[in-house]
């Protein structure tokens, strides 16, 4: 089948298909990842080439750490603010959909998060002009989400926080395009949109925001724990890393993220002009500048049509193409590892179901 589900999402088939060749024996182990110590060298070999692999991708810089966690995206809504502020320091958050909304709600735990700007009242259909976000004077970092998985709305450049700190949960469109990692202070994601299974959440960070965590921070958010332990504090998620690993590998042997972002710009041009020339019988809410390359959100214009929709898209082996229960509509999550035969097919089938129910 072509998978569009937002993530857990499809991954690469020859990445695949390797793990499945070493899934018994890795490479004359004799074990399985599965059941290697994470304190073993063959899995130290693991994770190193994992995060070097990523470095290279990313062009991540020295100064920053790349950790290997677990909780999801999510736990780090909470270690961000644990870990960088204390409970009294305002912080500023951009809440451009649903994500970025519970990053703040989390936040407000642990500081004074404040919005300084919402797309909630249109929609979640935009991102701010830059220059208008009225950022609070004594901020200690500005968040922002990315790409927010639900709305299909992304970042294409990036706003500048006032004080150099700006926070990116990247977890829908990590390791989708090149990104300069030194604009930010913390990039995070959960693994399993492009980059592997749900279980790994990979956190970059500026190695001297290390280090200043709250008192009543739990050690398993406490960056500085992780940081001088390698990832490797307690039994990470060693499968997860190991996939995520052969993916890097993957994404390096297509040429990098250069490359992988022409493929992901093809794949969703090719979606999003099926949608504009369909005579508004679909139609994307987005504003076309800030259209995600990840996730496509459409509806109908007969929404009566949509559960036909995605049960004949079903039979035709394109699955998961229903909108999240939030918003309703569709939702064709095109990551790295759809294939533009994937999207091809969509659009064929876009066109084929509109010739016949308009
Ligand atoms: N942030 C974004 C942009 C997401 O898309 C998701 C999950 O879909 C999350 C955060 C939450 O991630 P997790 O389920 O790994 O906690």
């Amino acid at each position: 089948v072509f998978n569009f589900a937002a993530g857990p999402a499809t991954l690469p088939e020859n990445v695949l298909l390797k793990a499945q060749s070493e899934l018994y024996n890795w490479r004359g182990s004799g074990m399985s990842v599965m059941e290697m110590s994470h304190r073993g060298k063959e899995f130290l070999s693991i994770i190193q080439k994992a995060e070097s692999d990523l470095r290279a991708l990313l062009n991540i810089p020295s100064e920053y750490a790349v950790l290997f966690l677990q909780g999801g995206a999510t736990t780090q809504f909470a270690a961000i603010p644990l870990n960088l502020v204390k409970l009294e320091d305002p912080v500023d958050y951009v809440v451009t959909g649903s994500w970025g909304d519970k990053a703040f709600k989390e936040a407000q735990k642990y500081c004074k998060a404040k919005v300084i700007w919402s797309g909630k009242s249109e929609k979640y259909t935009r991102i701010p002009s830059f220059e208008g976000l009225e950022q609070s004077p004594d901020a200690k970092y500005m968040h922002i989400c990315a790409n927010e998985t639900i709305h299909g709305v992304e970042f294409k450049d990036y706003p500048t926080a006032k004080n150099g700190l700006l926070i990116a949960d990247m977890s829908s469109n990590f390791c989708s395009k090149p990104v300069d990692v030194s604009k930010f202070g913390i990039i995070y994601a959960g693994a399993q949109k492009n980059v592997g299974p749900s279980g790994v959440t990979i956190v970059i960070i500026r190695k001297d925001l290390i280090g200043n965590a709250q008192e009543i921070t739990p050690v398993m958010l406490d960056y500085k724990i992780h940081a001088e332990n390698n990832s490797l504090y307690n039994t990470p998620p060693c499968y997860g890393i190991y996939m995520c690993g052969l993916v890097f590998e993957d994404l390096l042997a297509q040429g990098g993220l250069e490359e992988v972002e022409k493929k992901n710009k093809k794949k969703a041009e090719l979606l999003y002009n099926a949608i504009n020339g369909s005579n508004g019988f679909y139609r994307c809410p987005v504003e076309k500048s800030v259209r995600s390359l990840m996730n496509v959100p459409f509806t109908l214009e007969k929404p009566e049509l949509e559960a036909e929709f995605v049960k004949e898209a079903a039979r035709e082996k394109m699955v998961q193409l229903k909108g999240h229960r939030s918003v309703g509509g569709m939702r064709a999550s095109i990551y790295n590892a759809m294939p533009l035969a994937g999207v091809e097919k969509l659009v064929a089938f876009m066109e084929d179901f509109q010739a016949r129910h308009a």
